[in-house]
């Protein structure tokens, strides 16, 4: 098992001062000593953008991807050895520009990994472009005249998408993202946070303030397991933000289904595929 003091490297990360992927950083170190997990336990797989400076500062088995296929490869990683927790750090750009047919299919096939979507509504690497969750008007460096379309909404989407696990939090409450982190990495199938966080450099809309004016928890006694309640939850925005679990539901996974993860992982199976594919690689690496 791991202690937050031995997860860290000596790489500290370079984001802003303020920046909401600071706190995204701790809880998600806080939720690895808290759950127990060992180095060799879980795999992070990172897509492209300011969230993605944390891949240095994490002493455990990372993975940096191409920008928006952070999802298709944790599910391969997946596939390979299911017996790995396998999660996904990746921004809102990478999930719900140009990946989001992958957020969609990961969740309608219910695949067993975690998704941690940092979501700034603006491209902040590239330093200030409209992204798919900006709000409708915002200006930025793409839209100096103001966002014609309306955002996506990635709760409503991962909702409707077929998900078993669907979660809002804030980056300014660490404490309850950690607690979020913990049921989504824990969750048996396809989990996914939507992690407001504010990018305090390129969007002054979505503040800490703001967020802090118009967020409230779901009630205690809010019943995650309604799919109809849950989506309409999901369509509150603006002057009143849930935040909390929305929808959880059990139900078997894609790998649960497959017949050839029964007895063992792909890594370690005999299959007679697994000598094509080896020789496969050896011709091509
Ligand atoms: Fe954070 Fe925004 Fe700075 Fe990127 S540009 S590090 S998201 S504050």
């Amino acid at each position: 098992m791991v202690s937050v003091n031995n997860l860290k490297t000596k790489h500290f990360p370079t984001w802003c001062p303020g920046c909401g992927n600071y706190s995204i950083w701790t809880a998600l170190q806080n939720a690895i000593v808290e759950i127990g997990l060992r180095i060799s336990d879980f795999v992070l797989v990172y897509g492209i953008g300011c969230h993605g400076n944390m891949f240095n500062t994490l002493n455990v088995v990372n993975f940096e991807t191409l920008h928006g296929r952070p999802i298709p490869v944790a599910e391969g990683i997946k596939l390979a050895n299911n017996r790995l927790q396998v999660i996904v750090i990746a921004g809102d750009g990478d999930t719900l520009g140009e990946g989001t047919n992958h957020l969609i299919h990961a969740a309608r096939r219910n695949i067993d990994i975690t998704v941690l979507m940092h979501d700034n509504q603006v491209y902040g690497l590239t330093t200030g472009q409209t992204s798919p969750t900006s709000a409708k008007g915002f200006k930025s460096r793409s839209t100096p005249l103001g966002v014609i379309e309306e955002p996506i909404n990635p709760v409503a989407l991962a909702i409707a998408g077929g998900a078993s696990f669907v979660a809002r939090s804030f980056a300014g409450d660490i404490l309850e993202l950690t607690k979020v982190i913990i049921a989504a990495i824990k969750h048996r199938g396809f989990s996914f946070v939507d992690i407001l966080q504010p990018c305090v450099t390129f969007n002054s809309h979505n503040s800490y303030q703001w967020y802090r004016q118009n967020i409230y928890k779901l009630p205690k006694n809010y019943k995650m397991n309604n799919k109809i309640v849950a989506f309409k939850k999901s369509l509150e925005w603006e002057k009143k933000i849930p935040v909390g679990i929305f929808y959880r539901q059990l139900k078997s996974t894609y790998e649960e289904e497959t017949q050839q993860f029964k007895d063992c992982p792909l890594i370690s199976s005999s299959l007679p595929a697994s000598k094509a594919v080896a020789e496969l690689l050896d011709e091509l690496i």
